[in-house]
């Protein structure tokens, strides 16, 4: 079936000096003249369009002939276009107005409006870009960290697209080896000697292993790291986290209890991403609610990777209330709050600060008043340099998490592949195993993607890309 032609206003939404709205398909350059002249008498109908160069015009109102606005439009024959397709893109003023005009006028000379992600995915049916790139234009559009930025753009230009090509590349061969012996038995007698298949294999395996380790090392520039702030109630946990984020969105109450539920947010400290979240304070509760709420903080703790455990400067904490919340193994900081309410005061006195059980002193632990945003810039470097402990110069190919369960998944077979050669396994079960991992790697890169994967992935797109 023949595509028809598409078309969306494709700069954000709001006022601004310049809006793009791009058209792509068979009928983009067919349309032009239609609704589009050199001059402000009319549109002009024998327009000669000559291919990526800029025309200076004028938009008109196709039912009317009033002038909507004054534009410059470009045109990109097929192949050379983000689509691969015939582009038009009518650079107009960005009031809401003026565009939407302008979209009506593309649409009643024979266009349809595009849907989220439509040119983008346009780009890889045609096979100008892979998933990997597809993928990447929207990271590269909702990058909020020069980490992320960076990873996206490598992965843009296709790194990983090579680099699983090269690997799936492997496979392939190693298949039509398998195939021949099996299709010719006599003739390719030791066609593949199980050495040579188990080295492909490895290479492949390596390969694979390679980038699940990079993810783990370095996903946390693209995702952000899960930073958990926790601790007894009303030890200050939500004003923390209001004045990491510099603002009022927990809610911060004299109630303990308060904070049922998960607050999610993200912060950027020093290039990373954080995916802050003030959970639920932890203590013994009938309340039904409550309870519920401690259970999902107390797996959402689990699941983090940097804890802040705070604890009040004035008040006695038990190495057991620890235990009960922040599983052994995981990285804490000790976040002392409230130390204004000790300061000036001698030991002795009321309000002298309580001394800690070893296994908190032994913790990394950080002085604040989140009241009177004291130590707050230290706990924030404290945060970073602990984020950035044993990760090594990320490389500049990261996969996703999408990649990653490909990858999990081709490491699998890869295995059985290689167990199969050790074992004298029979050409039919070998090339099935390698079959399989080839298709796993060719989900990655879209080769062999079923159309659930590719909805998924241009749905979460905005319109007009
Ligand atoms: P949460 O239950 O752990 O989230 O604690 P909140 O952030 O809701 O704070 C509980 C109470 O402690 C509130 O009345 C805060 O104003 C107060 N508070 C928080 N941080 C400080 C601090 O650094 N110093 C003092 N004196 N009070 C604080
Ligand atoms: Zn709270």
């Amino acid at each position: 079936m023949k595509p028809d032609t598409i078309a969306a206003i494709a700069t954000p939404p709001g006022r601004g000096g310049i809006g793009i709205i791009r058209i792509s398909g068979p009928k983009a350059l067919g349309l032009v003249p239609r609704f589009f002249g050199t001059t402000p008498v009319g549109p002009s109908p024998d327009l000669t369009l000559v291919s990526h160069t800029m025309v200076h015009g004028y938009i008109f109102d196709i039912k009317t002939g009033y002038v909507i606005d004054e534009v410059l439009l470009v045109t990109m024959e097929a192949p050379r276009s983000y689509t691969a397709e015939d582009v038009v893109e009518i650079q107009s003023h960005a009031g809401h107005l003026a565009m939407a005009t302008i979209l009506d006028q593309v649409v009643s000379a024979g266009a349809r409006i595009a849907e989220p992600g439509e040119f983008t995915k346009r780009a890889f049916l045609n096979g100008r870009i892979d998933l990997t790139q597809a993928e990447a234009v929207a990271d590269i559009i909702n990058a909020r960290t020069a980490g992320a930025l960076k990873i996206a753009a490598a992965q843009g230009t296709g790194e990983l697209k090579d680099a699983i090509h090269g690997a799936r590349e492997i496979l392939i061969e190693l298949l039509a080896l398998l195939e021949a012996a099996i299709d010719f038995p006599d003739e390719t007698q030791d066609l593949v000697p199980s050495d040579q298949g188990i080295v492909r294999v490895k290479q492949v395996l390596t390969a694979c292993e390679k980038f699940i380790q990079t993810y783990e090392e370095a996903h946390f520039l693209r995702d952000g790291i899960k930073l958990a702030i926790c601790g007894p109630p009303n030890v200050g946990k939500s004003s923390l986290m209001n004045r990491l984020l510099q603002k009022e969105r927990s809610i911060v109450t004299e109630l303990p209890g308060t904070t049922r539920d998960l607050i999610e947010e993200t912060l950027n400290i020093n290039g990373i991403t954080f995916l802050v979240s003030d959970t639920a304070g932890m203590h013994q509760t009938d309340d039904l609610v409550e309870r519920i709420g401690i259970e999902r903080a107390k797996k959402h703790i689990a699941a983090s990777d940097l804890i802040l455990f705070m604890k009040g400067a004035d008040k006695e904490i038990s190495e057991s209330e620890l235990q009960s919340i922040v599983p052994k193994d995981k990285k804490v900081i000790l976040v002392i709050n409230k130390i204004d309410l000790i300061e000036g005061k001698t030991a002795g006195s009321a309000g002298v600060e309580k001394s800690l059980p070893p296994t908190l002193a032994q913790l990394p632990q950080v002085r604040i008043s989140a009241l009177k945003n004291t130590g707050i810039d230290h706990l924030r470097k404290t945060i970073t340099r602990l984020s950035m402990e044993n990760i090594g110069e990320a490389s500049s190919v990261v996969p996703n998490l999408r990649h990653r369960t490909a990858l999990k998944r081709a490491i699998k077979s890869l295995k059985t592949a290689e167990a199969g050669f050790l074992n004298g396994q029979n050409e039919e079960t070998l090339a099935l195993d390698i079959r399989r991992a080839a298709d796993l790697l060719g989900e990655i890169t879209g080769n062999t993607a079923g159309i659930d994967i590719l909805d998924t992935i241009f749905s979460n797109f905005c319109i007009g890309k």
